[in-house]
């Protein structure tokens, strides 16, 4: 197959993209109708007949990348949020595993199907290797430590089972390379959707909190800027002194109790407790509070613009 078609599923997921964004910038909660659009209707209109053409890794990343975009809209999400923490707070699976399982229980279906001659020609072709479909097959399968043999014999919902192994360990592993997500993983130990977001700007804070992509000053350590605190001045001005440390936001944190100094826990541990509650109210409150915190310091943060652009720093030139 067939290029021209693979190059039409590409611009068709672009706009399948563009017709997401449309449709959550007119709702009034986006997480779920953007998913809804995207995973019910988008993806199978943009993998329809993939099961039996051959995709390239690159088409396959290709296809990612636009998902991933569509992700991070919908939860309002910044640039630099990794990919696994979009795909973690969404509860997806990935292109990959997605195209893998077209794949794969097409095959399986055949082989285990009546049309004898459509499995012969499947068999043939898988046997002698000879087409870059029977190859790329035979990847997917040692990619999943799966036989062929095991195409004939696992019922559908045994081979999906495979797959989401698959996709959650490798999601896992993920996790596991960034640093900025410590906190994030030790409470989120596998892909699921999570019923805490919904259109508010509360939401998105709660977002960028628990992917630790609050841009606070400590990201500025990339571009060697200043990375002092907008409220207190302290050096870094990271998610630990925002949440726990800056003493501007104490009165805030007088809303509540596990906020309260002296943290007998480690950090982390209460940064997690706090922003990872299973109870529904419990979390909602805490919403509030930590958006009430951002407030003050997104406040704070525009007077010093302004102060700024009224009283700029003199230069020399200026003085002479
Ligand atoms: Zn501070």
């Amino acid at each position: 197959m067939f290029k021209e078609q693979k190059q039409q599923m590409i611009e068709k997921a672009q706009r399948m993209a563009n017709m997401t964004y449309g449709v959550i910038a007119r709702s009034c909660n986006k997480l779920m109708i953007g998913k809804t659009f995207w995973k019910s209707l988008a993806l199978p209109s943009i993998l329809y007949g993939a099961n039996i053409f051959y995709i390239t890794e690159e088409e396959v990343k290709k296809l990612e990348m636009i998902e991933n975009g569509v992700y991070r809209q919908i939860l309002g999400a910044p640039r630099y949020t990794a990919n696994c923490a979009l795909r973690g707070e969404i509860g997806a699976s990935t292109m990959k595993t997605r195209v893998m399982k077209g794949h794969l229980q097409y095959v399986r279906s055949t082989l285990q199907g009546n049309n004898q001659l459509l499995k012969e020609v499947i068999e043939t072709q898988l046997e002698e290797k000879s087409t870059k479909w029977a190859k790329m097959i035979n990847a997917h399968l040692e990619t999943l430590n799966l036989s062929q043999k095991d195409l004939r014999d696992l019922k559908k919902e045994e081979l999906n089972q495979n797959m989401i192994r698959w996709d959650d360990k490798r999601w896992k592993e993920e996790v596991e390379t960034k640093t900025s997500l410590r906190i994030y993983k030790r409470w989120k130990l596998k892909v699921k959707e999570d019923d805490v977001y919904d259109n508010t700007p509360q939401s998105r804070i709660l977002f960028q909190a628990r992917t630790n992509t609050l841009p606070l000053n400590s990201r500025k350590r990339f571009t060697k800027e200043k990375t002092n605190c907008v409220l207190c001045d302290e050096q870094n001005e990271d998610l630990k002194h925002f949440l726990l440390e800056c003493p501007i936001l104490s009165e805030i944190r007088e809303k509540c109790p596990e906020l309260q100094q002296p943290y007998w826990e480690d950090k982390e541990e209460v940064i997690m407790k706090f922003l990872f509650d299973d109870n529904r109210k419990h979390m909602e409150d805490k919403k509030q509070i930590l958006y009430s915190m951002w407030k003050l310091r997104y406040r704070r943060q525009k007077e010093k613009e302004l102060n700024t652009i009224m009283h700029p720093i003199p230069t020399h030139s200026a003085i002479a």
